[in-house]
């Protein structure tokens, strides 16, 4: 991979991470102000509501992995920011095939390809 998509993809990476954490933290943000409001008395704020979901694919795919834990999404980041460091990002960790680009374009932190991922999730 060029160096100059392996940046991009880094910048994604790195905009994904922050913007989880950020995320997580607006939730206890949120949390505590539910509890605050309802120590007042005050049932009629609401403090959670959906964030900007975009409609591209990305946004989708995006709000559907986030069906993974944030946990564990935030340590596959991890994994392929340091895979970025290594010079092995892009290449699926089972097999060792390159992760096509539209799928690294959707998921930018599968260190699987799709057939390893399959394989995985059907539990062979
Ligand atoms: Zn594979």
């Amino acid at each position: 991979m060029k160096t100059t998509e392996l940046k991009a993809y880094k910048e994604r990476l790195l905009s994904l991470r922050a913007r989880l954490r950020g995320d997580v933290s607006q939730m206890a943000d949120a949390a505590l102000k539910k509890r605050r409001s309802e120590a007042n008395g005050d049932l009629s704020s609401m403090p959670i509501h959906m964030a900007d979901i975009g409609t591209d694919n990305f946004e989708q795919e995006f709000t559907l992995s986030l069906m993974q834990t944030e946990e564990e999404t935030l340590d596959l980041i991890e994994g392929s920011l340091e895979r970025i460091e290594e010079g092995t990002y892009g290449q699926c960790e089972e097999c060792g095939v390159k992760i096509p680009k539209t799928r690294l374009n959707a998921i930018p932190y599968a260190s699987l390809c799709v057939k390893c991922a399959t394989q995985r999730e059907q539990g062979f």
